[in-house]
């Protein structure tokens, strides 16, 4: 069943693909905190393992809580399945090793979340080339593509640099030449936007983020969307799972490097994970909200720039109405003048909590450049919007006004 077909956003993400626990009645879906599943005979367990029967043997590989967790965010974003990772990162990685081989290139934007950047200098060992676009267009991708390219990956609002893809117009080129379009949708969330429809073929999510919202549980997720003709693309790992039709890519994902490299998804975090998802519509309603408003009060404000995809001012203004609905996420960055300013601002803060995450129910506030950005180069930084005086702001669900008032303060005693 698709969003809005039967359901509308807030009610799917309760009982789309939901149905509570069929032994007991539980109405949430108990935490089946137990690694291997009993079967009545050899026959019975030979065929749950051979994918000739329903059922479980072994938590790494499935497990009733995972995969309730599993196909609601499927179901969320209009897929034909998901894999559930330990964390983002295992996501990101997991989606890409799927499909790349030894020589293979990708290509992908430069304002990518840092560990994401990193990763894509530990597979160079692995002989897998990345090839970085300054903006993720169909200009900038089409010269870096050759017959070595297997995929292009971008973020669809970059953290921490908040460009926005123009997705339609990127899967367009992509797929022109017959290569899949994997996104990393973290920051705009199935509230914003669904992917697949604008021709996305693969997303992922650290679902650690928006989806969990309340800072407590690392996982991550990949969706399929049944669209991409997975026998067209030249991999040799694929072959043997083309007779799974679109599944091709979910199936060798399943039972090939996923399962293998060992990166499941925990019940206890999937719980935790199904139990957020379920608010999410709430909270990116208010998170949106808080952000735009903050985001234009620090406009507003002397010696503060604001870079906020919404903003009327930004680059990204015209597409966020166009592909979000005007919604612009619930991050912003801003610059202060200088990393003392940036620093003081953060230790005058009364509420926003200086720590490295976003998506959690309260402010969070990060000075980059510093953190998260360390280990990266400092072209690398620029590329990602990331300066001395750059502050990342994920908003929170407080009361706006006690915000504004929070962020005045601080930004007063760092002008001091
Ligand atoms: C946090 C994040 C990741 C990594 O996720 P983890 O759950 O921390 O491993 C990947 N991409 C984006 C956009 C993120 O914000």
């Amino acid at each position: 069943m698709k969003v809005g077909e039967s359901m509308k956003f807030n009610t799917a993400l309760l009982h789309q693909n939901f149905n509570g626990e069929e032994f007991t009645g539980s109405t949430v879906m108990p935490i089946y905190q137990v690694s291997a599943f009993a079967h009545e005979s050899a026959e019975k367990l030979e065929k749950v393992f051979n994918n000739k029967a329903p059922g479980f043997a072994y938590t790494r590989i499935s497990n009733p809580t995972v995969d309730s967790f599993e196909k609601r965010v499927a179901a969320m974003e209009n897929g034909i399945g998901a894999v559930a990772c330990s964390s983002g990162m295992a996501a990101v990685t997991m989606s890409l090793l799927n499909i790349l081989e030894s020589g293979d290139e990708i290509i992908a934007g430069s304002g990518l979340f840092g560990g994401t950047i990193d990763l894509f200098g530990d597979l160079k060992a692995l002989g897998i080339t990345t090839r970085f676009v300054q903006n993720v267009t169909a200009e900038e991708i089409e010269p870096l593509i050759n017959h070595k390219t297997k995929a292009v990956f971008a973020e669809l609002i970059g953290n921490p640099k908040l460009d926005v893809v123009d997705l339609k117009k990127v899967s367009e080129l992509v797929h022109s030449h017959g290569i899949p379009l994997i996104i990393d949708s973290t920051t705009a969330t199935p509230y914003l936007i669904h992917p697949f429809e604008y021709g996305a073929d693969v997303v992922v999510h650290s679902s650690s983020k928006y989806i969990n919202g309340g800072g407590n549980a690392i996982s991550g997720i990949i969706i399929d969307s049944g669209n991409f003709r997975w026998e067209n693309l030249r991999c040799k790992g694929l072959e043997e799972y083309r007779r799974y039709g679109k599944f091709a890519y979910l199936a060798k994902l399943r039972n090939g490097i996923w399962r293998n490299v060992g990166g499941c998804l925990a019940p206890m975090n999937a719980f935790m994970n199904s139990v957020g998802l379920e608010t999410l519509g709430l909270r990116m309603e208010r998170l949106c909200y808080n952000a735009l408003k903050l985001a234009e009060f620090l406009d507003s404000t002397d010696g503060i720039e604001v870079n906020y995809p919404a903003l009327k001012s930004s680059p990204y203004y015209e597409l966020v109405q166009k592909q979000f609905g005007g919604k612009g996420g619930a991050i912003l960055t801003i610059r202060t003048g200088s990393k003392e300013k940036a620093f003081k601002l953060i230790n005058s803060l009364k509420y926003a909590v200086n720590a490295t995450n976003i998506g959690d129910i309260r402010t969070l506030v990060i000075h980059p450049a510093s953190t998260i950005y360390t280990h990266n180069s400092e072209e690398q930084k620029k590329n990602a919007g990331v300066y001395d005086d750059t502050i990342r702001i994920s908003i929170g669900i407080e009361d706006i006004a006690d915000l504004i008032e929070d962020f005045s303060q601080a930004i007063e005693k760092m002008e001091d």
